[in-house]
């Protein structure tokens, strides 16, 4: 895996860059003391072993964790990733991310976070569903339809929410469809909810260029990331008349100043196990070189800490959108800051997915489905009054978007906290 994006990773707490921000975030609108206490704290916190039987026959134990961040402005909200580093902490600064990125795009939503450890590349579909299944009963006193929703994240998708929904169903006895996010249509997923993510990254994309004064048509953008997110934003952005320059994924990354086809692009990878590797559109680059290549907006839709006290002061970007959940270190800020670059902050940048999930819970509950078209319609309105917020606040409060974000989010869970009262 020498080119692959892995190489800029950096590992630290990401709980504690979460902390950090909330800190800064709380000092400058003057927080309550015991509101950053509640909100440093996450309310829930289980991890369950899971013994698998694997098609060898051997049994395998795999760990599942659920963070429970915040219920203050309603049930939590958040995905279940499958990855190898899934561990407590980053579960934890995921489910606080949850709490602020609903609260961002004023969903009546807290957040929460799940994932497993495991390699879901080199497990087989049964070992995967045996495991979704196991997950789901594991986590039955956790979930629930008005008390804490998942949906996909990193390494999972529609089909394991399909296989956790079918447990949590037969384990209650009843058909609950909402209790679930992100399902395929046929069992009562939202039409839009697949590219939603990538599609609200293409619609902040856009405020920010309106706010800069640029016309998406004169302007060039690379996308790290080539999954549900990265391939949806590029195909949207270029949609838009943007010029995608330089894309990548775990397997290569590749640059082309005039231009890369990304329809092409999809295609090979549709039919190349979803990976670029081998892709002929664009020259290969190393996984390292696609983020500080020259571009005019930056879309890392990755991986977490990518963009790093290493590397922000090469990036050459006048826009970064943040299309992963936390791709950029707290070390990293001020240097993107100093550079005069605006960053549209995760929190922001990616709520598309959470808010079509939301959608797709309020049609559930409705058992009324709505058309692909009205989808849209919602979440781009919802998307351009959250980054109008965002970026008011920033030039209210004259600090970067990104704690403009918790700002506005602090300020909204604020009164929740503050009208649920204490013990
Ligand atoms: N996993 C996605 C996120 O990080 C979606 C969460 C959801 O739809 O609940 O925003």
């Amino acid at each position: 895996m020498s080119q692959s994006v892995m190489e800029v990773q950096v590992h630290e707490s990401m709980f504690d860059a979460v902390l950090a921000r909330l800190n800064a975030a709380a000092k400058l609108m003057n927080l309550s003391d015991e509101v950053l206490q509640v909100l440093r704290n996450p309310q829930k916190e289980v991890k369950v072993s899971l013994p698998i039987t694997m098609d060898s026959g051997k049994i395998q134990i795999f760990e599942g964790y659920r963070t429970v961040h915040s219920t203050h402005l309603g049930p939590s909200k958040g995905g279940i990733r499958f990855a190898m580093d899934v561990n407590s902490d980053e579960v934890r600064a995921l489910a606080a991310w949850m709490s602020f990125k609903c609260a961002v795009a004023n969903l009546p939503y807290g957040g929460a976070k799940g994932g497993i450890k495991c390699d879901p590349r080199n497990m087989s579909v049964g070992e995967l569903e045996r495991l979704s299944r196991a997950y789901a009963k594991a986590m039955k006193e956790v979930i629930g339809v008005n008390k804490d929703i998942p949906a996909p994240d990193m390494g999972t998708s529609g089909r394991e929410m399909a296989w956790m929904l079918d447990e949590y169903n037969k384990v209650m006895g009843e058909d609950i469809p909402g209790v679930i996010t992100g399902k395929p249509i046929a069992i009562g997923g939202s039409l839009g909810r697949d590219a939603a993510t990538g599609r609200g990254v293409m619609v902040n994309t856009l405020a920010a260029l309106k706010r800069l004064n640029l016309n998406p048509k004169n302007v060039t953008a690379i996308v790290q990331g080539f999954g549900n997110v990265g391939s949806h934003a590029a195909r949207l952005l270029s949609e838009q008349g943007v010029k995608i320059v330089g894309i990548g994924d775990h397997t290569a990354s590749f640059y082309n100043e005039k231009g890369i086809d990304i329809k092409a692009a999809l295609d090979f990878a549709a039919k190349n196990n979803k990976v670029l590797k081998g892709f002929t559109g664009a020259t290969e680059i190393k996984a390292s070189e696609l983020l500080v290549s020259a571009c005019d907006v930056l879309v890392p839709a990755a991986l977490q800490n990518v963009i790093t006290e290493e590397n922000a002061s090469k990036i050459q970007a006048k826009l970064i959108v943040e299309g992963a959940n936390g791709p950029t270190t707290p070390q990293a800020d001020p240097i993107l800051n100093e550079k005069g670059i605006i960053c549209v902050p995760d929190i922001l940048a990616n709520s598309g997915g959470v808010t079509v999930s939301y959608f797709e819970w309020v049609q559930n509950k409705a058992g009324y489905y709505w058309t692909e078209d009205e989808v849209n319609q919602k979440h781009d309105l919802k998307m351009e009054i959250a980054f109008e917020a965002i970026w008011n606040n920033a030039s209210k409060y004259k600090c970067s978007m990104r704690l403009a974000a918790y700002i506005t989010a602090l300020q909204r869970i604020e009164q929740a906290v503050k009208f649920k009262g204490f013990y």
